[in-house]
């Protein structure tokens, strides 16, 4: 059993997520956990201090922000970045020479290109391959594969990935399986639960959840590897700022709140474009219909806020489409509280090479919709618009 890092573990989440880590400030009583604004910390002798000497090494506001998350994810440990992708560096900076990575294909596009970019010209290699086909990660593994590292939902074709199975193919061959849990959220998705190593977040998305602040979390349970990573997020400085830390405890108060309305206005939103007769294909993992519903439904308590689909008619119908929404924002990123849409080929996953977008089957004219929390009627009102003909 992962051992559990609550203060109180008959804590509920929604109540962890604004207690934990959180309790009033000690010297003041202030509710609200103060932006520890400072780089360095008095000591009253050389090397006696209050576990503080220097803010990249920790800093207060981020420690309660580490706890919070922690707990959330039911895991021992979690560290906090400066951004999703300052996560993923520095996990990928416990590896070695030589170590394969097997890793889904239609990934994070900025995840895969850290990985062929950055990694490779270290002597990592990767395999990317469709981790919801157990059978190709089974494939792709090799003697000297470290780690599986898988999405589930990705992004943005929101494939499901049976985590418990990826984690015991992974571990019947001695590698680690990452999962980055930043689509689903601790809110609906706890991949340590279900036999995962470490789990990834881009805390930019649902988790800071108001589109103000870029940042990341690596949560885990085991001892001798957080201490590995912990070394590292020191050595590499990929460390967020204090307030950056207060933004984000800000913005997880409310995630149990936040998620259940983005899955409420999602499923609307799902079935209102599968009725629609311009549009060609959907895909959001909590229509039945959905190829990887029925494992989703098995490891996640909803199916989250992300929605994409195609129109008939292509890539110039669906830039037609995005510059008719009034509501629907034209952004990268998601997971805040507005509702954005955009175009993956052209935007978030440009940087991962066409020919390797046919092979995963993201479509050149596909939508990716981030719904918010509007109200519901507003943004089917505001599809309606951008998908009827004028
Ligand atoms: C945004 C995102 C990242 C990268 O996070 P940043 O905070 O933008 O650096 C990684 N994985 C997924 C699934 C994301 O959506």
């Amino acid at each position: 059993m992962p051992r559990k890092n609550h203060d109180q573990p008959e804590m509920r989440f929604a109540t962890r997520a604004i207690h934990v880590g959180q309790e009033p400030e000690p010297a003041t009583g202030a509710v609200t956990v103060p932006v520890y604004q400072t780089s360095t910390f008095a000591q009253a002798a050389p090397g006696v201090h209050k576990g503080y000497d220097y803010s990249r090494t920790d800093n207060p506001t981020r420690t309660a922000l580490q706890k919070a998350l922690a707990s959330l994810e039911s895991a021992a440990h979690c560290l906090a970045f400066s951004s999703g992708m300052g996560a993923a560096t520095t996990a990928m900076l416990v590896f070695r020479k030589g170590d394969h990575v097997v890793s889904s294909r239609d990934l994070y596009g900025g995840t895969h290109r850290l990985f062929r970019r950055g990694f490779e010209n270290f002597g990592i290699t990767f395999s990317f391959v469709d981790t919801s086909e157990l059978k190709e990660i089974e494939r792709a593994m090799t003697r000297q594969t470290r780690l599986v590292w898988i999405e589930s939902p990705t992004n943005p074709l929101l494939r499901i990935t049976d985590i418990r199975a990826a984690a015991r193919i992974a571990h019947s061959r001695g590698a680690l399986c990452l999962v980055d849990n930043t689509f689903a959220s601790p809110f609906f998705q706890r991949p340590l639960s279900l036999g995962a190593d470490l789990v990834l977040h881009s805390t930019t998305k649902y988790i800071a959840g108001h589109a103000d602040v870029v940042g990341g979390a690596i949560c885990l349970n085991e001892r001798s590897l957080y201490e590995r990573l912990k070394f590292m997020q020191n050595a590499a400085g990929a460390t967020p700022s204090p307030f950056d830390c207060f933004l984000t405890l800000r913005g997880l108060k409310t995630l149990a709140l936040r998620m259940r309305e983005h899955e409420k206005n999602a499923t609307r939103v799902a079935q209102f474009l599968k009725d629609h007769p311009r549009v060609r294909r959907v895909h959001y993992p909590g229509q039945p219909d959905h190829p990887g519903h029925e494992i989703a439904a098995s490891q996640m308590s909803g199916f989250s806020g992300m929605v994409s689909f195609e129109v008939k008619g292509g890539v110039s119908e669906a830039r037609r489409v995005l510059s008719r929404f009034r509501l629907f924002k034209i952004a990268e990123s998601l997971g805040g509280v507005e509702s954005l849409v955009e175009l993956p080929a052209v935007m978030t996953h440009a940087s991962i090479p066409k020919e390797e977008r046919k092979k995963t089957g993201l479509a050149e004219g596909l939508i990716r919709l981030s719904v918010g929390i509007e109200d519901a009627e507003d943004l089917l009102q505001d599809l309606k618009r951008a998908l009827d003909r004028p």
